[in-house]
């Protein structure tokens, strides 16, 4: 399929795109090249008042650039809002840290005194950023307000579902007096081989699922070029006995659902221990019944469609492939709408842990529920998955919770809260949720030279 904007509401196609030829491929190398040329030599103040401005265009157009996420990939309103939200606060982020981060500092080093050895951190050139639809602005801006601040440019390659997104994204850089900053290609999955053999191009960071990312990635390392991964996760959301129930319930309700349940960090795996296990279930079933699927503009909406008819597919697909394979799997609530790209929520327990089921993604309102022994019991259930890319714990004892987040192998642990998405928080995983971070002073020095300059008397020195 090539790019085009489908309303997952209404079905309708709206708008299509072509795909880059690899001219114009070359082209757009040519492009981001030549912006970075000029970008980098660009006092560090001027290009963090490039962010700053860019902020404030999103803060102004606010619902202008939220009713596009919805048209295209259909998240509610409020969602695409609160999206639009994060990325003014992550382009801040860097405009207020980006000079305490990016200032040269000295190393102390036998025989050189206390200022002859420096590391500079310096731009490297133009990045490829691979990007995924469900968060079609967030992504974009999680990796280029710090690239941009450090001073690289991006090669945007989008989803191929939010084309509209991806031009909103390099029309804000260029109104906000950065062009050619961000420029997009409308690429082929191929043109990877193209993009990253060029010598222009400095390195890859790619958000999307492990089949992606290790396409991709394999591509970057042939090239001899560095890469982030941020792929696919299932979050465990762990509840012990002296939780807070209905608060549980209630965040995890919200966990799994919000973005129709599209979220890479989304509560995917509840993991009650047993005191607690059925009356959860109960609760959680109750909680699920009472989400209203509809039309995504509509306030009242709280389940909103898939993106696409194909990613409702897939979800079916590996629902009845846990049925089949005998999962207990139990349709919630109300029949969703048949207009659009409604998946019914589900919930599924009897889950035998390291089956194919519990190491799958579901991508979309698909509750997984465990029932654990006691705590060491839902560590060893939340560590089984493959995926390593966040979780959570709840709990009335703080220290006990946070001992217990020490012990799951993931990037990110948070307590009493589903997920904690903020721009003062970086964000990645570790095993097959990918590698690297992105965010704060880690993800702004991912793709950073930082280069050595040393000076000694050499004479003097031996
Ligand atoms: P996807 O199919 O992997 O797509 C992500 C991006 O990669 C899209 O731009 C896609 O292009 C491109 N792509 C896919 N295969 C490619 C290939 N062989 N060569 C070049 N480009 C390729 O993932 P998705 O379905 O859009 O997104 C959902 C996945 O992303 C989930 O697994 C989710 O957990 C993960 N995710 C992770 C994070 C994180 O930060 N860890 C955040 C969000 C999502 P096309 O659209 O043209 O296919």
């Amino acid at each position: 399929m090539g790019y085009q904007t489908t309303n997952p509401y209404t079905n309708e196609v709206l708008a299509t795109f072509d795909t880059a030829t690899p001219a114009q491929i070359d082209a757009a190398i040519a492009a981001a090249d030549a912006a970075f040329r000029s970008w980098r030599d660009t006092p560090l103040p001027e290009r963090l008042a490039v962010l700053d401005r860019a902020a404030d265009i999103l803060q102004a157009g606010r619902r202008d650039y939220a009713e596009v996420l919805t048209l295209e990939m259909g998240k509610l309103i409020a969602e695409a809002e609160a999206e639009v939200d994060l990325c003014v606060d992550m382009l801040r982020y860097y405009v207020r840290n980006a000079p305490g981060l990016l200032t040269p500092r000295f190393l102390r080093a036998a025989g050189y005194g206390d200022t002859d050895v420096q590391l500079v951190p310096e731009p490297q050139g133009v990045l490829f950023a691979v990007e995924p639809w469900n968060f079609p602005y967030y992504q974009v801006i999680r990796i280029g307000a710090p690239q941009l601040a450090v001073g690289n440019t991006l090669v945007l390659k989008h989803a191929s579902m939010v084309p509209q997104s991806a031009l909103r994204m390099v029309s804000l850089l260029a109104e906000a007096g950065g062009e050619g900053l961000i420029t997009n290609v409308f690429a082929s999955h191929d043109a990877a081989e193209q993009i990253l053999a060029d010598d222009r191009v400095r390195g890859l960071a790619l958000t999307g699922s492990e089949a992606a990312g290790a396409s991709v990635a394999a591509i970057a390392a042939k090239n001899l070029k560095k890469s982030t991964l941020e792929l696919g996760g299932a979050d465990a959301f762990i509840v012990l006995e002296d939780a807070e129930l209905d608060k549980a319930v209630n965040w995890a309700v919200f966990g799994r659902h919000w973005n129709a349940g599209q979220v890479c960090c989304s509560s995917k795996r509840m993991i009650i221990v047993d005191p607690l296990y059925d009356e959860f279930v109960d609760k959680y079933r109750a909680g699920v019944a009472r989400l209203v699927a509809g039309d995504p503009m509509d306030p009242a909406t709280t389940l909103a469609p898939l993106s696409s008819r194909s990613a409702v597919d897939e979800l079916a697909g590996k629902v009845r492939a846990a049925r089949e394979a005998g999962v207990t799997v139990e349709e919630v609530g109300e029949p969703v709408p048949e207009q659009g790209c409604f998946f019914q929520p589900t919930i599924m327990t009897d889950i035998p842990v390291g089956s194919p089921t519990a190491n799958a993604e579901f991508f979309g309102p698909v509750s997984s529920l465990y029932r654990a022994a006691d705590e060491d019991d839902a560590v060893r259930i939340a560590n089984s998955s493959p995926f390593g890319l966040g979780g959570s714990v709840f709990s009335a004892d703080i220290h006990r919770a946070q001992r217990l987040a020490r012990r799951l192998d993931t990037g990110m642990v948070f307590i009493n809260q589903p997920t904690g998405v903020a721009a003062e928080i970086p964000f990645g995983g570790v095993k097959r949720s990918g590698y690297g971070r992105e965010l704060v002073d880690l993800g702004l020095k991912e793709f950073v030279n930082e280069k050595v300059i040393a000076v000694t008397d050499i004479d003097g020195a031996f």
